[in-house]
């Protein structure tokens, strides 16, 4: 057993959680394990199966969760919970534990321990007033606003209900609405709304008293169906009554669906309806189908991510994770500064390069404390240099657009030049323009107090996404950072050329450096050069390197 350092989840596997459980009964009047989701007592069995029992709050008498459900705020927060019910002569102090079981089958489960002590009842604590309020409170808690069908909570509940009364074959679907976004822009939020509704009526329609559905939030819904019909059918049925929803000629609302047939009734509902998403996302990467079944493949993948997820866990801050370093240098060679580029060093002494864990960090939320780690690294290494003769290079970091809700960007960075005594200067912070362009007006305001503060702003990847150019209208950035497939498509192509030559000129015109990414010949180096590229960063000059070895490349250069 260890605890994680960053939040209060307790680690066990299947095998000790257990006797952990059995000896904290010495202290305890009950311990058990609770689904917060299904809000169900769960329960490992000897042979490492889990099993589900009562519903959570059976165990107050009532019949819908409490309203204050510290375990499902455990569950969310990773942060132990405690509170106090007042039920049936007697009141329970509770306190919700956060824990993390990784199964037989290796995936991880989150669910809470609650440990519980009973005291006698305060007389007179629940009027009729209080106990109204609980039995609205639950309609609430297990319902969608909007649609007034089951939410999460709802259908988690409903599907285990129906897994343990019908013994048949059953399907966890996810459904997902593509480009309902464009709903709401181009046809406002009322249709969106209406849209949202109709969809709700027609899986109603879809789904029959052995099956139930529920929205899980924005346009996801969860269908829990029986299995007694041609799937294929029943979602092209679906697909085609969502379509008419919006009957625009030019506008087509895009459904995907994944489906995770139910062989192992014992998983939670959150892991089941988890591996149809995969198979939804899957099948929307892919494009070609507007369904897919989760299978061994996907199953291999989501083991390889957990992986990679517990072990950056248990390593980030154990020196495995370093920066390599790739330089910046102007139109005479000279090097002005480098990039930090992630690289995990695993310990058989492989390289990682960050294309095997960014995104999975990105999508586990766990993206920020990698940067944070990096910008620490990057300010530290600044602070080594003082006084040195690399005293005047900067380093430039990347910030993931994630970072903007885990961080107060525009405090992090002033803090850490602060810790480090060094000038905000020397630190340029990349952004993507995807980062900005999601929150446009708030991430905007975080970049000029960064700009304020000392810090250079550069947009990392231009032209990349599809917002380029509406984008350098609002931002000010110091630095737009040309993404390499430009460069690269203008080496043969006379009007990717011309695009460059005024994305260049329009970035001098707005006072920004500019500086190409990717260049690999001396012929692009030229062409840039004479297009007006002032600084350049590529494989032509140098791969990232080791902070040692790029100390040694500096070194020539600026003597
Ligand atoms: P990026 O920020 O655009 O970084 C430039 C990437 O282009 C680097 O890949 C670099 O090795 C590669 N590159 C540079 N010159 C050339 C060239 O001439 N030819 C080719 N083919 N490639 C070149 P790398 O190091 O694999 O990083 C990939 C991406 O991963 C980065 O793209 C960045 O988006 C992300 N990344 C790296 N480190 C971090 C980090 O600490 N935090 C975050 N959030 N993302 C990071
Ligand atoms: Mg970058
Ligand atoms: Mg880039």
């Amino acid at each position: 057993m260890s605890a994680a350092a960053t939040n209060q989840v307790i680690k066990y596997t299947w095998k000790d959680v257990n006797s952990s459980m059995d000896s904290m009964r010495v202290m305890f009047d009950l311990v058990r394990l609770v689904d917060a989701e299904e809000c169900r007592e769960v329960f490992v069995t000897d042979s490492g199966e889990l099993t589900f029992g009562r519903e959570c709050y059976a165990v107050w008498n009532s019949d819908h969760r409490c309203v204050n459900c510290t375990s499902y705020k455990a569950c969310h927060t990773h942060q132990k919970k405690s509170r106090v019910e007042y039920f049936d002569g007697k009141s329970y102090q509770i306190q919700s534990v956060p824990i993390e079981l990784t199964l037989k089958d290796n995936t991880d489960y989150s669910c809470n321990m609650e440990l519980i002590t009973f005291t006698e009842l305060v007389p007179g604590i629940q009027t009729q007033q209080e106990k109204d309020e609980l039995e609205t409170s639950g309609y609430i808690s297990t319902h969608d606003n909007l649609t007034g069908v089951l939410n999460w909570d709802g259908f988690c509940k409903r599907a285990r209900s129906l897994l343990s009364e019908y013994h048949d074959d059953y399907v966890i679907v996810s459904v997902d609405i593509d480009n309902f976004r464009f709903v709401n822009s181009l046809f406002g939020n009322s249709t969106g709304n209406e849209v949202l509704i109709g969809i709700s009526g027609i899986l109603n329609d879809m789904c029959d008293e052995k099956s139930t559905f529920g929205r899980c939030g924005g346009v996801n819904f969860a269908i829990c169906k029986y299995l007694d019909c041609d799937m294929e059918k029943w979602i092209d049925e679906i697909t085609n009554k969502i379509s008419s929803l919006i009957d625009v000629p030019t506008f087509q609302l895009s459904t995907h669906f994944g489906l995770f047939k139910v062989e192992n009734r014992n998983l939670p509902i959150s892991i089941m309806y988890d591996r149809s998403y995969m198979a939804l996302e899957d099948v929307r990467l892919n494009n070609s189908k507007v369904f897919g079944w989760f299978n061994d493949s996907l199953m291999q993948k989501a083991l390889h991510e957990q992986r990679v997820i517990s072990d950056f866990k248990a390593n980030l801050t154990s020196g495995q994770f370093v920066i390599y370093l790739q330089p910046q240098v102007d139109k005479e060679g000279k090097i002005e500064g480098a990039e930090c580029l992630v690289r995990w060093i695993l310990p058989d002494g492989k390289v990682l390069p960050p294309f095997e864990f960014i995104e999975i960090l990105e999508q586990s939320n766990l993206i920020g404390s990698l940067d944070h780690y990096v910008w620490e690294l990057a300010a530290k290494q600044l602070s080594a240099w003082k006084g040195t003769v690399y005293e005047d290079l900067y380093l430039s970091v990347n910030v993931s657009p994630k970072d903007f809700y885990h961080f107060d960007i525009a405090s992090v960075f002033p803090e850490l030049c602060k810790k480090y005594d060094i000038n905000p200067g020397k630190l340029h912070v990349e952004i993507t323009e995807t980062a900005i362009a999601d929150e446009m007006q708030n991430n905007m305001v975080t970049l000029e107090k960064l700009q304020e503060a000392g810090f250079i702003v550069e947009i990392d990847d231009f032209g990349k996404g599809s917002s380029s150019l509406g984008l350098l209208k609002d931002l000010k950035a110091d630095v737009l950072k040309i993404d390499m497939r430009f460069i690269q498509k203008s080496e043969n192509d006379k009007r990717s050329n011309v695009i460059l030559e005024s994305v260049i000129d329009m970035a001098k015109r707005l006072n920004m450096e500019v500086i190409s990414e990717g260049v690999e010949t001396q012929d692009q180096l030229n062409n840039l050069t004479n297009l007006g590229c002032e600084i350049f960063q590529g494989f032509y000059f140098s791969k990232p390197i080791p902070v040692a070895a790029f100390e040694k490349l500096a070194a020539d250069s600026i003597i």
